[in-house]
């Protein structure tokens, strides 16, 4: 089956949503799946579930260091970053997995871990039966662009807003 490149972008809610349905879908259907999640590495009920649960299914990597970036990224954060893209790469021309996804990627080009190029020579690489999507706010318009299917949800009402912070198994 041949692979496309698409992009979950935008402020709505559904992005790591979106993704982790494919995996589940994609997972159905016989295709082998790999998570590897950039920025992040808190404790997400659906990394929990996946990695307890679906890890013959699903293989799931964290690419963050605990805590927030709030400025300026550390170096272990640029260290963390590119060892992803690395795993990334090693796992795309492995020929193991038909499903890749590359959590919150916009979110590390947008802080400026990761380039808009690191991503764009993924995409250059990737073989072509693999399906690469990449998620996460603020998608670089080059990475759009490259993209087969690009949908952004768009924030039309959001509990954040009214203070409603994160709950566990419907947030994270
Ligand atoms: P989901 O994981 O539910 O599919 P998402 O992946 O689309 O959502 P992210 O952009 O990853 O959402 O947002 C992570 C968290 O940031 C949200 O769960 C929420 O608690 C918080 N958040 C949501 N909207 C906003 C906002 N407008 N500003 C700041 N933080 C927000
Ligand atoms: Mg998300």
């Amino acid at each position: 089956m041949k692979g496309y490149v698409q992009v979950y972008t935008g402020n709505g809610k559904g992005k790591t949503t979106a993704a982790i349905g494919l995996a589940l879908r994609a997972a159905g259907a016989g295709l082998k799946v790999f998570i590897g999640q950039f920025i992040k590495m808190g404790d997400y009920s659906e990394i929990r579930i996946l990695k307890e649960r679906f890890s013959d299914l699903i293989t799931l990597e964290q690419f963050g260091t605990r805590g927030f970036i709030k400025s300026k990224p550390s170096p272990e954060h640029f260290t963390a970053a590119n060892h992803g893209l690395e795993r990334i790469k090693q796992v795309m021309t492995s020929g193991q997995y038909q499903v890749i996804i590359c959590e919150e990627a916009n979110v590390a080009v947008s802080l400026g871990v990761l380039t808009v190029d690191d991503l764009l020579s993924l995409i250059a690489n990737k073989p072509d039966n693999v399906e690469m999507v990449f998620t996460g706010r603020n998608a670089h318009p080059r990475l759009i662009e490259a993209a087969n299917l690009v949908t952004e949800m768009t924030e039309i009402k959001h509990y954040y807003s009214k203070g409603v912070k994160a709950r566990v198994g419907i947030e994270k």
